[in-house]
């Protein structure tokens, strides 16, 4: 099988092990595009996640992030965290439901590197957790010198709640930082974004689109987007392809409008430079309506 060799201007490896999640928020942005069975999609093996991922060739500082869902629920998390090359640098984003599964199968060593944020970054989510409990997990974590912080969305109808949350677990030294609500509530549409249409379900055209990810869903598809992923939209390759290799140009899209909002937001980059979009968009008005 060929390397896959990562672009220099890529800024994101994700890897969906699963869409599977042992909680239910109502906010989930894995449900923004959600169709029927998304929790039921085809799951690679961790044997088969090992082959497709050791083939990546990426920077220090550019990391494969282990996600979904939640990710841990993957029946071989373990041994996918402990089979990937040495060269290669993992986060894990986790609502850490179950901190046993660090602390007693991988060494904190593995998931820690040079960078200004933690490897292992863990989402608060006030409804489905008890702040005391996991600020509990949290330092038992850190105890055994995990890299691990925590990130809380500062959802508008729960912003005491995060900040509440947010002084408990920095009085005890944890690192809590929060992170912009994205999508519809109350009827206003949350978030900064480069392309505002893009988002909202309110147009749909055809557009060129080109991306700054490697987004590899749980069947090892890799997807333009994450609202490819989540919508189960035709892949533009697979990790298992032997020739498979990034090409770093413009494709067409035919659902401009139906953007998810993890993508099209303004974010900051792997050095925490504001600003940054996953997509860059080419709408060619001559194009006209989607539908
Ligand atoms: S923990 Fe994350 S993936 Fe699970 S339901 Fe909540 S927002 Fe969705
Ligand atoms: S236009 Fe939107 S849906 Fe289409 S590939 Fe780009 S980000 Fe994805």
């Amino acid at each position: 099988m060929k390397p896959i060799v990562i672009p220099a201007k890529y800024n994101y490896i994700a890897a969906f092990l699963t869409f599977a999640c042992n909680l239910k928020c109502d906010y989930c942005i894995n449900n923004h595009e959600a169709p029927a069975g998304l929790f039921k999609r085809k799951h690679l093996s961790g044997k088969e996640w090992l082959i497709g991922l050791n083939r990546i060739v990426s920077r220090p500082d550019l990391p494969i992030t282990l996600q979904g869902g939640e990710p841990t629920l993957h029946k071989d998390f373990v041994e996918i965290v402990n089979g990937l090359k040495s060269d290669l640098n993992i986060d894990v984003l986790t609502n850490l439901q179950d901190e046993n599964i660090f602390l007693d199968n991988i060494e904190p060593a593995r998931l820690k590197r040079e960078a200004p944020y933690a490897s292992v970054r863990v989402s608060y989510h006030p409804k489905q957790m008890d702040s005391e409990v996991l600020r509990n997990k949290i330092l038992r974590m850190i105890d055994y010198d995990f890299s691990i912080g925590i990130w809380g969305v500062m959802h508008p109808g729960q912003k005491r709640e995060i900040k509440n949350a947010q002084t408990l677990f920095k009085n005890c030294g944890i690192d809590f930082r929060t992170k912009e609500f994205l999508g519809e509530y109350g009827g206003q549409l949350y978030g900064q974004y480069k392309y505002p249409e893009a988002v909202g379900k309110t147009v749909r055209r055809r557009v060129m689109c080109k991306t700054t990810e490697l987004v590899i869903g749980p069947d090892g598809g890799v997807y333009r987007c994450t609202a490819d992923v989540y919508a189960n939209r035709t892949p533009i390759g697979n990790i298992f392809d032997p020739d498979f290799q990034i090409e770093d140009k413009f494709r067409p899209c035919d659902w401009y409008g139906h953007c998810n909002p993890c993508d099209i937001k303004l974010k900051t980059d792997r050095f925490q430079r504001f600003g940054h979009c996953s997509v860059e968009i080419c709408i060619r008005k001559e194009a006209g309506d989607g539908r």
